[in-house]
């Protein structure tokens, strides 16, 4: 009895010390929004699988703190969600990568179409539609150059208000991506209705490609429903030629991975990637 109390008290103790440890993270990433520091963006290439060109690329949010270090997304954009702190951490990213694309335009590179990742409270902020509307004109962006991914989660709820707002962002030519498609919902009868452009295959079910008859299944099910639809469909996280090849038998129109490209800052993905208009 005695043994199962000092249990407990260690056991509370590591829990006050990991409460502890995240609000110290918490008070950090707060910091951060407000003032930017330690916040970065990489940038991993979009390839078409049959030409072989850069098509597009994937914002990605880079956290480096002085005391934690770098800080993987996976951890503190949970953190950022549950905080709030994700709407001015977003909008911050939002500006970072506007004004890389306005930077590369002005020097005569010519950027392919971005995609910024949006978490549920950021699509559902009641001035998103004004907010990317601000951001194209203060930067004078061509339309589309910023385009959006969402999980199917946010999708399915509030469906006509998404709808809605979905409309009005394809309206100023931004495409919109479901992110980690086929984790989330069953149900495939919605997407005929969303005004959405793109389907991104999670990457689980790249990675058990030819391993796992239910991973063949999905991804022959989805990119057939996604060809009826007209939709492009982007398989992420490629990490293999076996994979590579695996999906050739796939409607699929562009490739995301480390097997073709990871993520990478600015400059290098600038060096790697974007060649100088007319050179
Ligand atoms: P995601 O949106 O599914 O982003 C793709 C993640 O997969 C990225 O991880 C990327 O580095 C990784 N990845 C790409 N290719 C491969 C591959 O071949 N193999 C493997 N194992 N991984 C690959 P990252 O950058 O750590 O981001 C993790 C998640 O954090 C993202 O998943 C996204 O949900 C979230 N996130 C990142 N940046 C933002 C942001 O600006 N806003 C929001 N709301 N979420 C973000
Ligand atoms: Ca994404
Ligand atoms: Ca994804
Ligand atoms: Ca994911």
């Amino acid at each position: 009895k005695k043994e199962g109390r000092n249990t407990y008290r260690l056991f509370r103790a590591e829990m006050h010390r990991q409460d502890h440890g995240l609000l110290k993270m918490e008070t950090a990433l707060r910091n951060t929004a407000e003032t930017g520091a330690g916040l970065g963006v990489h940038y991993q290439p979009l390839f078409d699988r049959d030409s072989g060109e850069v098509h597009g690329a994937e914002a990605l949010l880079r956290w480096h703190h002085p005391t934690f270090g770098h800080v993987s997304p996976g951890d503190f954009i949970p953190l950022a969600e549950r905080s709030g702190l994700i709407l001015p951490l977003g909008e911050r990213l939002m500006h970072l990568v506007a004004a890389q694309m306005r930077d590369w335009l002005a020097a005569g590179l010519a950027p392919p179409r971005v995609a910024v990742n949006l978490s549920a409270r950021q699509f559902w902020q009641s001035d998103l539609v004004a907010q990317v509307r601000a951001l194209y004109a203060a930067y004078e962006l061509p339309p589309g150059q910023i385009g959006f991914e969402l999980t199917e989660s946010i999708l399915l709820d509030k469906q006509q208000q998404a709808i809605h707002t979905l409309q009005a962002l394809r309206e100023l030519g931004c495409r919109i991506a479901i992110d980690d498609f086929g984790t989330g919902y069953s149900s495939l009868s919605y997407l005929q209705d969303l005004p959405v452009t793109t389907l991104k295959i999670d990457r689980s079910f790249i990675q058990q490609l030819g391993e796992s008859r239910g991973s063949s299944a999905i991804v022959a099910a989805v990119t057939g429903l996604a060809k009826e639809l007209g939709l492009r469909v982007v398989a992420e996280g490629v990490e293999t030629e076996d994979q590579l090849q695996a999906l050739s038998r796939y409607h699929v129109n562009l490739i995301q991975g480390f097997l073709t490209g990871r993520p990478a800052d600015a400059a290098t993905f600038a060096e790697r990637y974007l060649i100088r208009d007319g050179a």
